[in-house]
């Protein structure tokens, strides 16, 4: 190749990794369309509804008619729908258009569904990133906006550039049901702990304490949540709960009491009764003398297939 057709092959190369297509045009695929578009990508949109498109399109967007164009469009699809489901109504429109496309999914998705979902993308062709952003549409393309990616090393590391543009981006391995494990992890750890706020706080009103009043001891617990996961995280991982800072006969007794605090304030007990219910199966299984930790050991298995005090492959009853 002559010096003059390598460097038209590089601009070529360099258009094409600047140009994107985004699928689904929700609160978040309008933000993400949005801010390629201010990087100066060439950025291809389609959504079902295509009143969604006018938006990106008056902000400079190309719209294209069909799912086909879409993907014909760039080599890099974005995509940001509702679940799994919505991806392959809408990609069966057009899987002839699959082949050399890097998928990269956005939308919500578990470890399991993001596998097969790369099996059948390659089945296509295509190769298949998947993605989980902590972030709301807001924050997009903001400072502290993050990701989870996993799949294809290739493929991710031809694309990273771009999809910074969106976020930070942590790559967790070629498993595609990676990004998706560490996303819903945080959510588990996110949801559970939002719950239990909104409960201290419906707690605090029963006693005429409000949600600005509480915040500052609230916060002051989840300050400390850092350094209590950080002594915890090695003896979890030794696989070692010993007694020697909390006993869960104690970590029990507390529970107890924050249950029938809820209940003499007349509020909702369902989330203190559903800990109690650990806490009690931890100690009848014979765990009152471990770490509150020893409590992983129960919730490593399905309670339904533990039972009460049934024995478990975890040495645990
Ligand atoms: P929305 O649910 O508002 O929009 C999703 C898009 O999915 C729309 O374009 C919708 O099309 C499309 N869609 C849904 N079902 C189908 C279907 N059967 N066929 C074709 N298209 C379909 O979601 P958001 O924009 O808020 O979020 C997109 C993804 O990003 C979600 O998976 C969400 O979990 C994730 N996410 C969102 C965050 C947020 O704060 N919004 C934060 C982090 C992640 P139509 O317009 O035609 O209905």
């Amino acid at each position: 190749m002559g010096r003059q057709e390598a460097q038209k092959a590089q601009a070529a190369q360099e258009a094409a990794v600047r140009a994107v297509t985004v699928i689904g045009l929700g609160p978040m695929g309008r933000a993400m369309a949005s801010t390629f578009l201010g990087k100066g990508y060439r950025v291809t949109v389609w959504n079902r509804t295509a009143g969604k498109a006018d938006e990106p399109a008056a902000e400079g967007a190309e719209r294209a008619a069909t799912v086909h164009d879409a993907l014909a469009a760039s080599e890099l699809v974005v995509l940001s729908l509702t679940d799994d489901h919505a991806m392959y109504a809408v990609l069966e429109q057009a899987t002839e258009a699959l082949s050399g496309r890097v998928l990269v999914n956005l939308g919500s998705h578990t470890p399991q569904s993001a596998r097969d979902a790369s099996r059948w993308a390659s089945s296509h062709g295509a190769a298949y990133l998947t993605g989980g952003v902590l972030a709301s549409p807001p924050g997009i393309g903001k400072p502290g906006a993050a990701a989870f990616y996993s799949g294809p090393k290739e493929a991710f590391a031809t694309h990273r550039e771009a999809l910074e543009v969106l976020t930070a981006t942590d790559y967790r391995g070629a498993d595609p049901g990676l990004a998706a494990l560490y996303y819903q992890a945080a959510m588990d750890l996110f949801w559970t702990t939002v719950l239990g706020w909104l409960h201290a706080l419906a707690l605090a009103d029963a006693h005429g304490v409000s949600a600005a009043e509480l915040l500052p001891s609230a916060s002051s617990v989840l300050a400390g949540m850092p350094d209590f996961l950080a002594f915890y995280t090695p003896r979890i991982d030794a696989g070692e709960h010993p007694s020697d800072i909390d006993r869960l006969a104690m970590g029990a007794a507390s529970v107890d009491h924050v249950l029938r605090t809820a209940r003499d304030a007349g509020v909702d007990t369902s989330l203190p009764k559903a800990v109690l219910d650990v806490f009690r199966r931890g100690t009848a299984a014979g765990r009152a003398d471990d770490s509150v930790t020893s409590l992983i050991e129960l919730l490593k298995v399905p309670a339904e297939v533990a039972g009460p005090v049934a024995g478990s492959k975890h040495g645990l009853r």
